[in-house]
């Protein structure tokens, strides 16, 4: 009898972690990891690429340096569709991949509401490619300005003021003072605009630490709107609304951090989703698919004690793919799946390369430089979680202090 193949789809946090703790489990299947790019990025340090203030190289490893090869095979290729019912996938260039179990982790898109204007006039932030794409556009408007004079080079809108927001603002607001320098512009004409739908900025956080990240950004220059949902995106133009009249702010960089879906291949593949997450059951399987894991970004679970899904963070899913990885080795080895149960360890968000804020275990709360280191030992541990000690390390990521 052949063995049973075991198909992980994607390579994030989710699914590498899967792909590295099931290996380890040396159980009689075959295992088999797809991911479009044959490198894994960290995805919680995508706006430092966007801002410039790190390269992509810093942010990216090879996945064949970090699974072991003799237990999972790679193939780098991209999922079009899940065919559930025939328990196949659809590769874009190596065809039908058959399973007996699939884990499903193709995190995160761009979540544009349908707002008109959003895919033709505003740049998102959501994998290497955007990111890069993000950084080459904002150095081309500033190093414009020395010839066309148009202060709109100048000018930068971030829509949304949600995590990714603020970390993209504490980055640019970090490196756009330098660049004045060399690329000859000045440092006064220069301005950023953070419009946000809600009446609150950093809800999550206590009203006076949410306060201090907002001050620290404001004393950088960024003007923040409130309670102004955008309306629609034009050429170097965003619309948004204030108190019931729909006004404008023109720039030639607008970027879209107004929040996340989880991939559009769920959708495409027929899961009862909704903005690209499934609920899943107790045990992270798709209620009627016994063989379906859904974890990470394209997964929603409930957290018991608020009575709603637990936000998508890299944290969580870490940790499903630990307990995926666990689950299909019971299951494997006919055992009863076990429920995942998840405790987040609390939250940091950086402003820049050395302030960050953000609440951890017990409630406490940690601001400036401290939280800056703490955001970046939290980043490492996730990094040592789907890389190895020798990632790390060739990383550099020791530097807490400039
Ligand atoms: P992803 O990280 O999105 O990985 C999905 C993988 O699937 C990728 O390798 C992708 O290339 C691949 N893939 C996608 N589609 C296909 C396809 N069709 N075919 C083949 N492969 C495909 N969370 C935290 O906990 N802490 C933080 O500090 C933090 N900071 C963040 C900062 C930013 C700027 C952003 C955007 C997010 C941040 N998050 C943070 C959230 C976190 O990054 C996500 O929750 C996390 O990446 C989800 O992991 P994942 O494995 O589900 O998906
Ligand atoms: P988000 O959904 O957390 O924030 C998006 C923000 O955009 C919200 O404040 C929302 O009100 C606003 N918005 C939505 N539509 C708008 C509109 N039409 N006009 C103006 N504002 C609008 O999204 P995100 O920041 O991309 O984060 C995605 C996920 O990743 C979250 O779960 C987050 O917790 C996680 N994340 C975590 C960290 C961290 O832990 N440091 C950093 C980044 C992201």
């Amino acid at each position: 009898m052949s063995r049973p193949r075991v198909v992980i789809l994607g390579a994030g946090y989710a699914g590498l972690k899967t792909a590295k703790e099931l290996s380890k489990k040396n159980v009689e299947a075959d295992i088999v990891l797809v991911n479009k790019n044959d490198y894994h990025y960290e995805s919680t340090q995508l706006h430092e690429v966007a801002a410039g203030t790190e390269p992509a190289s810093k942010i990216t490893f090879n996945i064949v340096d970090v699974i072991d090869t003799k237990k999972v095979e790679f193939i780098k290729d991209t999922v079009i569709k899940v065919e559930k019912d025939d328990k196949k996938v659809l590769l874009e260039n190596n065809g039908e991949l058959s399973y007996d179990y699939l884990v499903m982790a193709l995190g995160f898109e761009s979540e544009t509401f349908g707002i008109p204007g959003v895919d033709e006039f505003s740049l998102p932030l959501v994998n290497i490619k955007t990111a890069e794409a993000a950084q080459a556009h904002l150095d081309k408007m500033l190093s414009n300005y020395q010839q066309s004079k148009n202060e709109l080079d100048l000018s930068i809108v971030v829509c949304g003021a949600g995590f990714t927001s603020i970390e993209y603002l504490g980055e640019i607001t970090n490196r756009i003072p330098k660049l004045a320098k060399t690329m000859n512009f000045p440092m006064d004409k220069v301005k950023i605009t953070c419009i946000e739908a809600m009446p609150t900025l950093l809800p999550m956080f206590s009203e006076k630490l949410g306060q201090f990240g907002i001050d620290v950004l404001k004393k950088r220059g960024v003007t923040f709107k409130v309670g102004t949902p955008i309306k629609e995106i034009k050429e170097n133009t965003v619309v948004y609304e204030e108190n019931g009249e729909l006004k404008e702010v023109h720039a030639h960089t607008i970027i879209w951090t107004t929040g996340v879906k989880g991939s559009h291949v769920v959708g495409e593949s027929g899961f009862a989703e909704r903005r690209g997450r499934v609920m899943v059951e107790k045990d992270l399987r798709v209620e009627g698919y016994s063989d379906i894991f859904m974890i990470g970004d394209v997964s929603a679970v409930m957290d018991e004690e608020s009575g709603r899904p637990f936000p998508t963070t890299a944290q969580i899913a870490i940790k499903q793919g630990e307990a995926a990885a666990n689950n299909l080795a019971r299951l494997l080895n006919n055992q009863p799946t076990e429920a995942f149960t998840f405790k987040s360890l609390g939250t940091v968000a950086s402003i820049g390369n050395n302030v960050g804020m953000g609440q951890i275990l017990g409630g406490k709360e940690v601001k400036g430089y401290m939280g800056s280191i703490v955001k970046k030992s939290i980043i490492n541990k996730s990094l040592l979680d789907v890389g190895t000690a020798g990632t790390l390390l060739k990383k550099g990521r020791f530097d807490y202090y400039h």
